[in-house]
């Protein structure tokens, strides 16, 4: 539930200009992302997850996994290495292809994906875009450039040697078809999840954890009979779509976005990007892609190995097609703190759905006496176990509950002085701020209820 604000918008819809500075702030303040380096000066578009930060992330890498791979049978787990074979990416076409054409202007150096310049503005005149009327400087014919970055295997830095950190999870899927269909007895169609860092030298990195440069992907690849494809990326479409309402992100800050035959990639039959509305404009969250044949087919021919799938029921051999969800972890972040967002004139609130929430539950003593800190201490060691719970006593108490509204606890529970009397406490819910008593004994089980 979002407050409204004028005219029956939800409140954050007016400052939402202002939202990604806000955000910033408290992200920094509170804990959840800082810059990577910082006390040097930082690294350009590297972020530190911090205490809250870190429980976000987990929520929602868990929720995704839990969908994935708890809540169905046809989909198994991996975690493949970060560092492949370097035919990987050979196969992969991202050595030869994986590059954006790329401008320099040649007065301030700076560069600039071509297709995004005329969003960015000048270093040196920011009201205006590189390269356009008024911008001292003289833009570069656009070049290719590669988003890999290399090292080397080992101890001598020589060609043979050169490997790269992979800018996306999905070939450690695709190499390990045949090792996780056998042994988990999956038959067509199935899926393989995994969730892991990729790492791409992004040219224009920017707007806080939207796009870095080195990030975290959730991707399930499913393998489906060619004739199903279209079938099965309708159903993945919807089920994505439907898996950030579940996460409470407003269906009307979300819409796909169909490639045209220019944006498609060249082995794609079909690919959305499923968009979210940020502060800076409607932008890819997660895209839903039909691969084809391609992945398997290239790795079959590039490592001579088999790739292709016999039908025990229709006596068939075919390569799988494969459609592929592909959301970032970071940029799920980004939304959800992003919609999460609100203010009123009293308190800053993230409206985070409760499974999310980094901490579930904060419990307070009212005062520092009449051994309300002792009780309050037992609840948070009672509580401990189940759920990610906070004890404050510090403060008067209206300013405890509004630093937990601020990072998005969803329920507070105070210890007062009827608590002594009668064994309960004040449960308060973040959103519409309501207070129920309830019993201690029964405090455990509620919350489970409320949180479930
Ligand atoms: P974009 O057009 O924004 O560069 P993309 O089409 O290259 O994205 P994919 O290769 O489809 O993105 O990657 C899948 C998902 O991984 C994206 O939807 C996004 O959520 C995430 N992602 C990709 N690049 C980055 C990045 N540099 N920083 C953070 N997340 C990223």
């Amino acid at each position: 539930m979002h407050s409204e604000g004028h005219e029956g918008q939800p409140a954050n819809e007016f400052n939402r200009n202002e939202v990604m500075d806000k955000l910033v702030a408290l992200c920094k303040r509170r804990g959840f992302v800082f810059p990577s380096s910082e006390i040097y000066g930082g690294i350009n578009s590297c972020w530190d997850y911090g205490p809250l930060g870190i429980e976000l992330k987990n929520n929602i890498k868990a929720w995704w996994w839990r969908s994935m791979t708890w809540l169905r049978d046809d989909i198994e787990g991996l975690d493949a290495a970060i560092l492949m074979h370097p035919r990987v990416w050979e196969a992969s076409g991202h050595i030869a292809g994986f590059s954006d054409p790329m401008v320099d202007c040649k007065l301030c150096k700076q560069r600039f994906r071509a297709d995004q310049v005329v969003e960015a503005s000048c270093p040196r005149k920011p009201s205006v875009a590189p390269g356009t009327a008024g911008c001292p400087g003289e833009l570069t014919e656009p070049r290719l450039f590669n988003l890999m970055f290399q090292t080397y295997l080992g101890p001598v830095e020589e060609e043979g040697a050169r490997i790269y950190l992979r800018p996306e999870t999905a070939q450690g899927i695709y190499v390990n078809f045949r090792n996780v269909l056998l042994p988990s007895r999956q038959k067509i169609p199935f899926g393989i999840a995994q969730i892991g860092k990729a790492f791409r030298n992004e040219i224009s990195p920017g707007n806080f954890i939207f796009r870095s440069r080195e990030f975290e992907q959730m991707e399930m690849q499913f393998f489906v009979k060619p004739d199903t494809a279209a079938e099965w990326f309708e159903y993945w479409r919807e089920a994505r779509f439907n898996w950030y309402l579940g996460l409470g992100i407003r269906p009307q800050h979300l819409r796909f976005h169909q490639h045209s035959s220019q944006e498609l990639a060249h082995y794609a039959r079909a690919a959305y990007d499923l968009e979210f509305h940020y502060p800076f404009g409607w932008r890819e969250l997660e895209g839903v892609h039909n691969r084809g044949d391609f992945d398997l087919t290239q790795h079959q021919q590039c490592s001579g190995k088999d790739l292709s799938y016999f039908d025990e029921a229709t006596r068939e051999r075919f390569v799988p097609y494969i459609i592929e969800t592909s959301a970032g972890v970071d940029r799920t972040l980004l939304t959800c703190l992003i919609d999460a967002y609100d203010e009123e004139p009293e308190r800053v609130v993230l409206r985070l759905s409760p499974q999310l929430a980094p901490i579930k539950a904060a419990i307070f003593p009212l005062v520092k006496r009449d051994g309300m800190p002792e009780i309050a201490q037992r609840l948070t060691a009672m509580l401990r176990p189940q759920f990610k719970v906070f004890y404050d006593e510090s403060g008067a108490i209206g300013r405890r509950y509004r630093r937990q509204d601020e990072i998005g606890t969803p329920y507070g529970i105070t210890v007062d002085s009827d608590t002594l009397i009668d064994q309960t406490v004040t449960l308060r819910e973040r959103d519409s701020m309501a207070q129920e008593r309830v019993s201690i004994d029964r405090l455990a089980e509620k919350l489970r209820e409320l949180l479930s």
